[in-house]
């Protein structure tokens, strides 16, 4: 099993929250899916196993032309045994969901739609510097729908100043109503380099609390598992049969390859690699042979506290077997005193031979996943 992910970096303009790579620029569209074309060729024997999932990612995939995703297509079908059952996902913004665009995508193999609504407050929308309207979103939806897609996740942010427990619930009610199988909540944050850093220093942005933030992600867990999804890890919510298996395989340390500019691929083994974060740097290295890549090869240490840190994100959990097969010592033996500790705070449980967090533990995810790692000395 391996996965594919293609990193398309243009939007139409930047969200003031944003901070993945993307340039505004569209002229260079087609050139750049050439350079991108030429990257699968070049690095058509980094996988060894048949692609079960492939991912477009951004920026604004949905930017792309049918022709265009025809000649990515054609590309990766030369040159890699693609699965008859493969998830094939596209992050599309949705004032492109036109009827027309939706049958265009379906076409040409998309079959899982990831889309951007964040929230359905008008204001709130104009303010996050979004291009869409809340119409708009739903009517993208809709017509992605109509088309026939019949997997689709969607986006929504919390923690969004001035947006309180009511309006953060009618978000919720609105994104339920739409009944998509798949959604992903992540809390907003302020990220150096955007609009809203330069405005929270300026004292025109003041973050949610993090107690506040914390009671409207609390309350949309037990909300959307009322709902029927389940929760599978930190941020991503599905119907059966609907979690994303393209998360999945990276949490599972599948190997994937990845290509366009800031993508990183990992060979499933101990290596994982870099493309330059740039996109004229990236052309220019793939139309002059020049590097383009960075590789890291990751210590022992390093790929245990990788499962460590994903595992904990899972519902899951972190196998606990798995990793004294990798380290020297048991992780439940080293860290006791932190996990009563934790156990008692109601954070984390275990069960079986897993060690999973619960709602509020899921809130510090990452802080607890650092206080498990194991040491290089
Ligand atoms: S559309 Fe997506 S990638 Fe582009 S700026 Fe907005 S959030 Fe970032």
């Amino acid at each position: 099993m391996a996965g594919i992910y293609i990193h398309i970096p243009f939007c139409r303009q930047a969200c003031h929250y944003c901070d993945f790579h993307f340039s505004t620029n569209l002229s260079k569209q087609e050139e750049m899916v050439d350079a991108i074309s030429w990257e699968i060729r070049d690095r058509r024997d980094y996988l060894h196993e048949d692609v079960e999932t492939i991912y477009f990612g951004g920026g604004t995939p949905s930017l792309l032309s049918g022709l265009q995703l025809k000649k990515l297509f054609d590309t990766i079908n030369q040159n890699f045994n693609i699965s008859g059952k493969a998830e094939i996902t596209l992050e599309a913004n949705p004032e492109d969901l036109t009827e027309e665009y939706s049958n265009t995508l379906l076409d040409s193999g998309i079959n899982r739609l990831s889309i951007g609504i964040q929230t359905f407050d008008e204001q709130k929308l104009k303010w996050m510097n979004r291009v869409h309207t809340a119409d708009e979103a739903i009517q993208g939806y809709e017509n992605a729908r109509a088309t026939g897609f019949s997997n689709i996740s969607l986006d929504l942010i919390y923690a969004i100043p001035d947006h309180d427990r009511e309006e953060w619930k009618k978000d919720l009610a609105s994104i339920n109503s739409l009944n998509p199988e798949h959604i992903s909540l992540y809390g907003l944050t302020i990220e150096e380099k955007t609009v809203f850093r330069k405005w929270e220093k300026e004292n025109k942005l003041i973050q949610v609390p993090e107690d506040a933030a914390a009671e409207q992600y609390l309350y949309a867990i037990d909300f959307l598992k009322a709902q029927g999804y389940n929760q599978y890890e930190v941020s991503n919510f599905g119907r059966e049969g609907y979690h994303s298996r393209h998360n999945h395989a990276y949490w599972a340390g599948v190997p994937y390859l990845g290509v366009g500019p800031g993508a990183h691929s990992f060979d499933g083994q101990n290596t994982r690699s870099f493309n330059v974060r740039n996109n004229a740097r990236y052309m220019k290295a793939i139309n002059e042979s020049l590097e383009h890549v960075e590789h890291e090869a990751l210590s022992d240490i390093q790929r245990i506290n990788e499962r460590i840190l994903t595992g904990l994100r899972t519902k899951k959990g972190v196998d606990l077997n798995q990793i004294a097969s990798l380290a020297d010592h048991r992780l439940e033996e080293l860290h006791s005193d932190f996990l009563n500790e934790m156990e008692r705070k109601n954070m984390i449980e275990r069960v079986d031979e897993f060690l999973r967090l619960k709602p509020h533990g899921f809130l510090v995810a990452d802080e607890i996943a650092l206080r498990l790692f194991f040491s290089d000395e």
